[in-house]
């Protein structure tokens, strides 16, 4: 058995340290890029929303370098999540792959016994007993913690940073440094010593930096190769962002969704305006951007995937949360025909836009 994954985000640090400390065969496709965008839409329906194919592309990428086995995470309610597994299988079958899927998906939909057997899947390929394997576990658990930790923080201090650019070099050589590691260990050590370099970065405490909160459908917000990366583009301008849904926020969703205590916060901030689950992370997107608000962010971008079903009826409450709160929220829809000029100039005058409403107000105090 060789296992591989889509990428999304900083998934792949954790992949990486669980299957190294279980011993297991893998491969991490290459990094997403025009390429694997690409295989993914040449074999795809055109209709189908942009992860789907960007996972086909990375599939088919480390299919070429041995990958029998796909390892990904399962539904996020009624959207078409939920079939990316039957469809992706037989779209590969057909193309002559016959590939073994393990899907984890949470407890409260499978059953924790199911859960456990599917997480024993991954590591029959290992020759470590028991303890061994769990520890691989938590390391993994560690690490995307940590990851997700160090690139929260980042993003944040980009702002308020003296020198310009420290924290997305520090970013890039966290991550350039990591995923060198041949175990979860020194994976947690190289990560620890970067947030600790990202925790002595001088900070300007006259700063009064542009803060945006990054919203919308999980995938495209955590995949930076989808969003064009935006965050490292709003580094660049000495912005603030924020984001809540990571890799680690959905481990973590997905351990306490059984006792229903997941997302407390989301659940409150939302309910005025979307109350109940309508699939994928809508509810999310508005609770987040109520939280945006609350907590003193200047505005917020919501991204989603051209057609994505759950993020057009968020799109569609936003302007109803940006009227009552007067509190600016835009709304990006990418897919493979994306240009990215037309992209930053939006985002550009959205930075413009926040800047002047700044202005406005500090003139006023
Ligand atoms: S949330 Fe949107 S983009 Fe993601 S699978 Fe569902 S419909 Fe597609």
């Amino acid at each position: 058995m060789k296992i591989t994954f889509p990428h999304m985000g900083n998934v792949y640090f954790a992949a990486k340290a669980l299957f190294d400390d279980l011993g297991v065969e893998y491969v991490i496709p290459p990094l997403t890029s025009k390429g694997s965008l690409e295989i993914g839409s040449l074999h795809s329906g055109e209709e189908i929303c942009l992860p789907f194919k960007i996972m086909i592309g990375n599939y088919m990428q480390a299919i070429e370098q041995g990958a029998d086995t796909v390892l990904i995470t399962g539904s996020c309610g009624p959207c078409r999540f939920g079939e990316y597994c039957e469809l992706q299988m037989n779209l590969l079958n057909n193309l002559g792959h016959n590939l073994d899927f393990i899907v984890i998906d949470s407890p409260g939909d499978i059953g924790v016994k199911e859960l456990i057997r599917r997480l024993g899947k991954i590591s029959t390929g290992s020759e470590y007993n028991r303890l061994q394997k769990f520890k691989a576990l938590l390391n993994a658990v560690k690490v995307v913690n940590l990851i997700d930790e160090v690139e929260a923080k980042a993003r944040y201090l980009a702002g308020f940073e003296a020198n310009r650019g420290q924290c997305k070099k520090i970013l890039i050589e966290c991550k350039q440094e990591a995923i060198k590691c041949n175990s979860g260990k020194s994976m947690i050590e190289i990560l620890n010593h970067y947030l600790d370099k990202l925790n002595q970065v001088p900070i300007d405490q006259r700063k009064e930096p542009i803060k945006i909160a990054i919203i919308g459908e999980i995938y495209t917000v955590i995949e930076p190769f989808s969003n064009l990366y935006i965050e490292d583009k709003l580094m660049d301008y000495g912005i603030s962002t924020k984001r809540m849904l990571t890799p680690s926020w959905w481990l973590k969703n997905l351990v306490l969704s059984p006792m229903n205590m997941n997302q407390l916060d989301i659940k409150k901030k939302s309910k005025e305006y979307l109350p109940m689950m309508i699939g994928g992370h809508a509810r999310e997107c508005i609770g987040e951007a109520v939280l945006a608000y609350e907590e003193g962010f200047d505005g917020a971008i919501q991204i989603f995937p051209m057609g994505c079903m759950p993020e057009i009826v968020s799109k569609a409450i936003l302007p109803k949360i940006s009227k009552d709160k007067d509190f600016p929220i835009m709304t990006l829809v990418v897919d493979e025909m994306t240009g990215e000029a037309g992209y930053v100039t939006r985002i550009e005058a959205f930075v413009d836009l926040l800047e002047r409403r700044k202005d406005n107000v500090l003139s006023r105090c």
